[in-house]
């Protein structure tokens, strides 16, 4: 079942649409929901070890309480200026539909419901060397408090 919102289609059911052409790419644009906790758990689990190595527990608590706060304005911001920007362009269009337009016309879709580790992992270490130049020996925890909902664990 398809339903209109404003000028876009919104599908209801449990269903997909084909990405990319390139065949591997869709088949990594598919990825069962579990996957980011597999992922994700055993690079946390070293990080956040390595850390309380350095951190005294309520420091390290209170900076990954500071990360999700982190994440929850930047996911603010990036919503507001990135991912519901209207581009004019049909690459813009193009790119927009592939970052963030399929989550809102797809809801849905089981295999697209979290970010793919393709894209998810640069991400992640790039945020973590960007948090290890900001946020002192803070950043571990914080990048851990960042990522667990960026990442949808
Ligand atoms: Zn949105």
């Amino acid at each position: 079942m398809r339903f209109a919102i404003g000028k876009h289609i919104v599908s209801g059911k449990d269903e997909t649409v084909r990405l990319f052409q390139n065949l591997i790419l869709e088949y990594f644009s598919h990825i069962h929901p579990a996957t980011p906790v597999i992922v994700y758990l055993p690079i946390i689990s070293v990080v956040g070890w390595r850390s309380a190595e350095v951190l005294a527990p309520s420091s390290f608590i209170i900076a990954a309480c500071a990360g999700i706060v982190l994440w929850t304005l930047a996911e603010y911001v990036i919503h507001r200026v990135v991912f519901h920007a209207q581009p004019r362009s049909r690459l813009g269009r193009k790119v927009h539909f592939l970052v963030h337009g399929i989550h809102h016309a797809y809801p849905r879709d089981s295999t697209r419901l979290v970010m793919p580790p393709l894209v998810s992992l640069p991400l992640a270490a790039a945020f973590f060397v960007l948090f290890k130049l900001a946020f002192g020996n803070f950043y571990q925890p914080m990048w851990i408090g960042f990522i667990l909902f960026v990442f949808g664990l």
